[in-house]
C-alpha cells in the first residue's frame, strides 16, 4: 500500500475519532480521552500492518482483522462522525472510509 494511501486513511481516522471524542466526551482541543486515544491507537496499528494492496475499504474486507470490540467501536465512531460531517457538507471527509 502506498504511503500516500496510508497518510490519507491516516488522516481521516484521526478526523473522525477527534469528531466523537469531542461531541461525546467534551474533550476540546486538549486531544483525546484515554478511550479514544486507545481506539485510534488501535486503528493506525491496524492500517499500518493492513496486509492488502491495493487496500479495500475495511467494511469490504474479507480478512476483517479488527478485534470484534474494537470494529463495533469503530463503527459506531464512523457512523456518527459521518453523519456529522453529512449535515455539515462536509462530503470531503466522505470519499473513502467507512468501516
Ligand atoms: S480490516 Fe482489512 S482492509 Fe482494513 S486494515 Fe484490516 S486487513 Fe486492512
Ligand atoms: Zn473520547
Amino acid at each position: 500500500m502506498s504511503r500516500k494511501t496510508v497518510d490519507r486513511e491516516r488522516q481521516t481516522l484521526t478526523r473522525f475519532v477527534e469528531v466523537y471524542c469531542r461531541e461525546h466526551h467534551h474533550r476540546n482541543g486538549n486531544g483525546l480521552c484515554e478511550e479514544c486515544g486507545d481506539l485510534l491507537d488501535y486503528a493506525r496499528k491496524r492500517l499500518e500492518r493492513c496486509p492488502h494492496d491495493p487496500k479495500p475499504k475495511c467494511k469490504d474486507c474479507e480478512t476483517h482483522c479488527y478485534k470484534p470490540e474494537y470494529r463495533a467501536r469503530i463503527k459506531e465512531v464512523m457512523r456518527f462522525s459521518g453523519m456529522h460531517f453529512v449535515k455539515r457538507g462536509r462530503m470531503d471527509w466522505l470519499i473513502k472510509y467507512f468501516l
